[in-house]
């Protein structure tokens, strides 16, 4: 069964990954996708509902992030915040252009609570705005749906293509019933059941490594960052001691760095696996001497790392996959 799916597309903002955790945190699946996807690819995840981030850029403007306004006419609920919004008013036939007055921080929105997306919230709402263009005139077809004294377009609305924007920011915590709107978008605009969780998403994953690794042998580069240390205890949960993570200190960590990933992925740590710590300081310190040129230090670093990595890799002996936290 396909699970429902929202995409958000990136425009280049700041808050892209929040947008998606907020989504997930309504019992939604998300997937963030460059605005530069190719669209058939979007459309084959048959996405509920679609949310264009904010951005850098000026919608107006020739070289700007775009999109093929094809998009509109899938029928399927589209939200603009910030750059996607005016993006959206922009591609439709709407004027964005250089506000007279910038809006930056916490703002008192008028919102019409008639709009689903803004249902069961007070009419007047503070909300985080962050931009320098305004949304001048709406495009045909639409209503504008909330306003300030000094953004006549705060959020406007054609329900019957499904085309949402807000110039305001709702995925971050200073916009009062952010999560709120967003929450209504995804289940009163979008219909979304919100039936996924974050720990079947998990429980799915493990369950694709187990079948995809059988018997085999995994070797994991672990940095003991985020991603390379999920990595490490999804496997860690679908294969235990099949897995091998190798852990290089390089002596330029930080602070008890060492010591923090040793606890959690070594002897008497929350796994079974197999975990190498590998003294690697004197190599580094070695190969660094005498050298100042910040980036000839970086090359010397990244390729010290691959050597390290694979003098472990061959005392290991015969791998069968290999893992890491970042493609
Ligand atoms: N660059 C646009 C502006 O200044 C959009 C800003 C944003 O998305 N936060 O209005």
């Amino acid at each position: 069964m396909q699970q429902e799916t929202v995409i958000v597309l990136d425009f280049g903002g700041q808050y892209n990954q929040l947008i998606a955790r907020r989504v997930r945190e309504c019992n939604v699946y998300c997937e963030i996708y460059s605005y530069r996807t190719d669209l058939a690819k979007i459309k084959a995840k048959n996405p509920k509902g679609i949310i264009f981030t904010g951005g850098p850029n000026s919608a107006y403007l020739p070289d700007s992030p775009t999109i093929d306004p094809e998009i509109y006419t899938w029928g399927v609920p589209i939200l603009g915040i910030c750059y996607g919004s005016q993006l959206m008013m922009h591609n439709l036939g709407g004027e964005v252009c250089k506000a007279p007055e910038r809006e930056y921080g916490k703002t008192l929105v008028s919102l019409d609570t008639t709009s689903p997306l803004f249902e069961g919230l007070p009419d007047s709402n503070v909300c985080w705005m962050s931009h320098n263009d305004y949304i001048k005139t709406a495009a045909p077809g639409f209503s504008i749906v909330a306003h300030t004294p000094n953004c006549p377009v705060a959020a406007a609305q054609d329900q019957s293509r499904g085309l949402y924007c807000v110039q305001f920011h709702p995925e971050v915590l200073h916009t009062e019933n952010g999560t709120q709107m967003l929450h209504n978008f995804v289940y009163k605009v979008c219909g979304c059941a919100g039936t996924w969780k974050m720990d079947s998403f998990v429980e799915h994953a493990v369950q694709e490594l187990r079948a995809k690794i059988g018997n085999g042998k995994v070797l994991c580069a672990l940095s003991g960052g985020v991603d390379s240390s999920v990595c490490a205890a999804m496997l860690a949960k679908a294969v235990g001691k099949q897995l091998t993570c190798v852990f290089v200190d390089h002596g330029l960590l930080r602070k008890n760095e060492r010591e923090e990933v040793c606890q959690v992925f070594g002897e008497g740590g929350a796994f079974d696996i197999n975990f190498i710590c590998v003294d690697a300081r004197k190599r580094f310190y070695d190969k660094l001497a005498g050298k100042t040129e910040p980036e000839a230090k970086r090359k010397i670093i990244g390729e010290e790392f691959i050597r390290v990595f694979e003098d472990e890799a061959k005392k290991i002996g015969a791998v069968d996959f290999l893992a890491q936290g970042t493609i």
